[in-house]
């Protein structure tokens, strides 16, 4: 790192846990974040912000107005342009250090799978439960840790997963069923800030696994917006689970 450089991550640096050392593994690492939407949008401004050398943005959606209330990566200019490009360009004025590559795809299990074994990351910010599926495999093949994120109405939650530690669970024992999930923020709602939370968390997490800090995995935080209530449970791994249970 210059001299700008530790200028920029100071603030980060003089944590005693985080320290040099912390900034040197996030700039040296590559986290690909999954949907620029709500979550991905908090999601990449912070992991951009905190100085993640390379991150891989990856969502084939275009900006559309009513995406403005809650995801903060694009502006009203950017309404009808790809979500990726939008993102990669407000990541790019903001931290001009880091390396941002936008990829305008929905991806299948092979290009996951492959991507997968290329980063240091997954953080999943994606509003369909085929794609979340898809890199949950992804991640168990590759023993790749990754970082879900949800938020709809007035809950979200966020889960670690790290595939290869002792008792690892994964999404699918999460949610076993497929069918009974299949929500949306278009049908659903969502209040502006509750997508901004659960993003920030996920950055977080993903910054500490990044910089070898305890992130433990198989933990499901959960925000009860309207409450106002955390709450934390303990994830079983599901020895059935068809993505897990095997191996
Ligand atoms: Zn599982």
């Amino acid at each position: 790192m210059d001299d700008a450089a530790l200028l920029r991550y100071s603030r980060q640096i003089l944590l005693p846990q985080f320290g040099y050392d912390g900034q040197e593994r996030l700039v040296a690492a590559r986290v690909l974040v999954l949907g620029l939407g709500g979550l991905g949008s908090a999601v990449a401004l912070y992991l951009a912000a905190a100085g993640v050398g390379q991150l891989l943005l990856v969502d084939d959606d275009r900006v559309d107005r009513t995406n403005l209330q809650r995801q903060i990566a694009h502006t009203e200019a950017d309404v009808g342009r790809l979500k990726v490009d939008s993102a990669a360009a407000r990541l790019r004025a903001l931290n001009p250090l880091v390396n941002v590559e936008p990829l305008a795809q929905r991806l299948d299990g092979a290009a996951l799978d492959a991507l997968a074994g290329q980063v240091d990351v997954l953080v999943d910010g994606c509003d369909n439960f085929a794609t979340r599926f898809a890199v949950n495999a992804a991640s168990l093949a590759r023993g790749t840790p990754l970082v879900s994120g949800s938020a709809i109405r007035w809950q979200g939650q966020v889960c670690v997963f790290r595939p290869g530690t002792p008792d690892a669970s994964c999404y699918h024992c999460l949610y076993p069923d497929i069918e009974e999930v299949a929500e949306a923020c278009a049908h659903t709602g969502v209040l502006a800030p509750l997508v901004g939370v659960i993003g920030a968390v996920q950055a977080l997490q993903t910054l500490k696994l990044l910089a070898g800090l305890d992130a433990p995995g198989g933990r499901l935080l959960s925000y009860d917006a309207l409450q106002g209530r955390w709450r934390q449970a303990r994830l079983r791994r599901d020895p059935a689970c068809p993505a897990c249970g095997g191996r």
